[in-house]
């Protein structure tokens, strides 16, 4: 697969995303390592992955006071469109605490501080609304729905939340997911959001809330992308070197949004397409922590971990397998 966009402009606003998410502080503890309040979000990540494939990605976050220029300049520098990103003057920003367990996947939150997040009401710049590619990053769900209220048909809506919103804010999730194209979650959401302990029935069931497409992680097992009655799934690249996975689903989303805004197609294919581009940039961001490792990512760094994903995923053929069984 070439890492190339041939998407022609056709449209008014060609190959346009905008992210709305958090931009946060993160303490992350690992079993090897702490890292204290450093930047994290899941627009930050959506955002600087997607930049990738699309020109000038448009964040929509709120940060506050204590949002330092230098964290501004840094997204500002890796061209993200940062017209839509409000600087609150009496609150602090987003504050979000975890703790990986040995196995570096499964972890547990210690804190969530909404802070900004508590009264943020998005207000989209005129330049935003004519988006065709719309990622609802992970929050509030409400916030999702007023986001979408203010885009004007966009062609894709790719969705993620975790498990604080559907414990906290089921039913409100439940409208923003009747208004979504794509939803991305990983398994244990899954069968949480669906209360079925079955991946393949809870992809059912969670496709009858209005997703047509569902994409369910699984962390270094890969992911799995189900749409009408097609399966696909993709392994996650076997990497030795693992530091902190922290945003490594917001990754993933900014990739694979960012291909399909590129391409400009939305079918099966090019939903597979895109599912190998968001693991190739998930794959770079666990390197190192926070961010950090998508800051300088070039086209050919991409090129080569998708080159060795199809190595790693292609089987020849197995024919006639009846003549060689006994
Ligand atoms: P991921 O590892 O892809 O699930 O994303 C982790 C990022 O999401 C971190 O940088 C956090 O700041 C952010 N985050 C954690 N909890 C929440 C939440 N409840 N709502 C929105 N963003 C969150």
């Amino acid at each position: 697969m070439r890492f190339a966009c041939h998407a022609q402009p056709t449209t008014i606003d060609p190959v346009s995303l905008l992210a709305v998410g958090t931009v946060a502080f993160d303490t992350v503890h690992t079993p090897f390592r702490t890292a204290e309040r450093i930047l994290g979000g899941s627009a930050t990540y959506i955002t600087l992955a997607a930049r990738l494939f699309v020109d000038a990605p448009r964040l929509v976050a709120v940060v506050g006071h204590d949002f330092p220029e230098s964290c501004i300049s840094l997204l500002r520098d890796r061209k993200i469109d940062l017209a839509g990103l409000e600087v609150n003057p009496t609150e602090k920003t987003f504050f979000w605490e975890g703790r990986y367990h040995y196995n570096m996947n499964d972890r547990d939150t210690l804190d969530t501080q909404l802070n900004v997040l508590a009264t943020f009401d998005p207000k989209l710049p005129a330049s935003y609304r004519s988006t065709r590619v719309v990622c609802l990053g992970n929050l509030q769900p409400q916030v999702q729905q007023q986001v979408l209220d203010q885009v004007e048909s966009p062609d894709l809506v790719v969705c993620d939340t975790m498990n604080f919103w559907i414990d906290s804010a089921l039913d409100e999730l439940k409208k923003t997911l009747a208004r979504i194209d794509v939803l991305i979650i990983n398994d244990e959401e899954a069968r949480q959001l669906a209360d079925h302990t079955n991946l393949v029935v809870a992809s059912r069931i969670i496709r009858a809330m209005g997703p047509k497409t569902l994409i369910i992680k699984k962390g270094e097992h890969g992911a799995m992308l189900f749409k009408d009655d097609h399966v696909f799934w993709a392994p996650a690249l076997p990497l030795e070197e693992i530091q902190d996975p922290t945003g490594a689903g917001d990754t993933f989303m900014g990739g694979f949004a960012g291909y399909l805004a590129c391409e400009g197609t939305y079918t099966f294919d090019s939903f597979k397409r895109a599912v190998l581009c968001g693991t190739a940039l998930a794959s770079f961001v666990v390197g190192q922590f926070g961010p950090e490792a998508l800051y300088d990512l070039t086209p050919e760094d991409v090129q080569g971990r998708l080159d060795r994903l199809t190595t790693l995923a292609h089987v020849p053929a197995v024919d006639a397998i009846g003549a060689r069984m006994v």
